[in-house]
């Protein structure tokens, strides 16, 4: 393709991102299980705040987020000097990866991480080095294997998505331990609230030069439109990423929500219970329905059909009810679908919905 003018090399050949679809043509009441959103809404505290700020939008925000980085400190135990804040945990990946790899730099990611890294790889300029997975499971060897002398980051997704497995503590320490320190580990750590006894990787982002932890705003909280996210790393990791952080990257609106939203950790806790108790539910409906599913540790299953056919007639058919799930062929799973914990009524939909399609097949 000829441009009137040449953008710089590799832009056009990234791939726009696909989102969950959120609308189905001639329905209002649809049901978007496609995005993992949180089924309450956003986190209250949050929308409380957002009023109280809307009368400062004249003023700029600040530029060092003390307040949310000292707010996030306090609640998860963590040096607020090593937290650094984004539109979005997209962005901070985003910060990492353009600080850290270019042009003849390998970044590892695996087979089905999230579908964003190599977008972002390829926005650095850097080279992506797929490495397969084992049983929809992080393989800890497979990335070891793949290490080079050029590789300059690997991107973990723990726990992942769409597989809704995590990568037992043993084993992501062992891959801490084993990745030579000149390579940066990035825990891309999204579904960490959902995930029993888990701390996102925040121990070894403590303690270790090279490891990098991200988390969100976006789905416990219940903020994904509002675009917030951070990143825990080493002090030094951190100075070298605000160094291309934008000065007035989130908005007054974002970080007065974002602040109230950590403090509300009641909150946190009744979103876990309803999880946890929907996606058993969910979880033992589908393995009863004959369909494979991998114990999660997310807010969403990825229930595994016959082949994409199945797939798709199921997909059908929740969308014939106005429910919307995720295709991810895109991932690796072209017999997959992923299906996002809503609450008890919600859920009693698919239930409902999947039992009919199975009974008339
Ligand atoms: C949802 C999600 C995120 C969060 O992205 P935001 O930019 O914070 O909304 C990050 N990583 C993974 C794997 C996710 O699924």
């Amino acid at each position: 393709m000829t441009l009137p003018i040449p953008p710089q090399p590799g832009i056009m050949d990234i791939e726009l991102y696909q989102g969950g679809r959120s609308a189905i043509a001639g329905r209002t009441d649809v049901l978007k299980l496609s995005s993992n959103e949180n089924p309450l809404g956003p986190v209250p505290a949050a929308m409380q705040a957002v009023g109280q700020v809307v009368a400062d939008m004249h003023r700029y925000p600040s530029t060092d987020h003390a307040a949310l980085r000292t707010a996030i400190g306090e609640v998860w135990s963590l040096d607020p000097a090593r937290i650094i804040c984004g539109v979005g945990s997209d962005e901070v990946l985003q910060f990492v990866t353009q600080a850290f790899a270019g042009p003849g730099d390998e970044i590892i990611h695996t087979e089905h991480g999230f579908s964003l890294y190599p977008v972002l790889i390829k926005m650095a300029g850097a080279t992506g080095v797929c490495v397969p997975e084992a049983g929809r499971r992080v393989d800890v060897d497979a990335i070891l294997g793949a290490v080079t002398d050029a590789t300059r980051i690997v991107l973990l997704t723990n726990p992942g998505n769409p597989t809704g497995t995590r990568l037992p503590d043993a084993d992501l320490a062992r891959l801490v331990d084993a990745l030579p320190e000149r390579i940066l580990l990035v825990i891309d750590a999204a579904y960490t609230e959902y995930a029993a006894g888990y701390d996102g990787g925040a121990s070894f982002a403590a303690t270790r030069p090279n490891v990098l932890m991200t988390r969100t705003f976006s789905k416990i909280y219940g903020l994904g439109g509002l675009r917030i996210g951070w990143g825990y790393g080493p002090q030094w990791m951190i100075d070298v990423m605000t160094r291309i952080r934008q000065p007035f990257n989130l908005s007054t609106v974002q970080l007065a929500a974002a602040e109230a939203a950590v403090r509300d950790t009641a909150w946190v806790r009744d979103c876990v219970a309803l999880n946890d108790a929907q996606r058993a539910r969910l979880t033992g409906a589908l393995g009863q329905l004959g369909l494979a599913v991998d114990p999660s540790e997310t807010n969403f299953v990825l229930a595994r059909f016959a082949d994409a056919a199945e797939a798709k007639s199921a997909a059908d058919a929740l969308e014939a009810e106005g429910i919307l799930v995720r295709g991810v062929a895109g991932y690796g799973f072209p017999e997959g679908l992923r299906i996002t914990v809503g609450d008890a009524a919600q859920t009693g939909r698919v239930i409902e919905t999947l039992g009919k399609w199975r009974a008339a097949a």
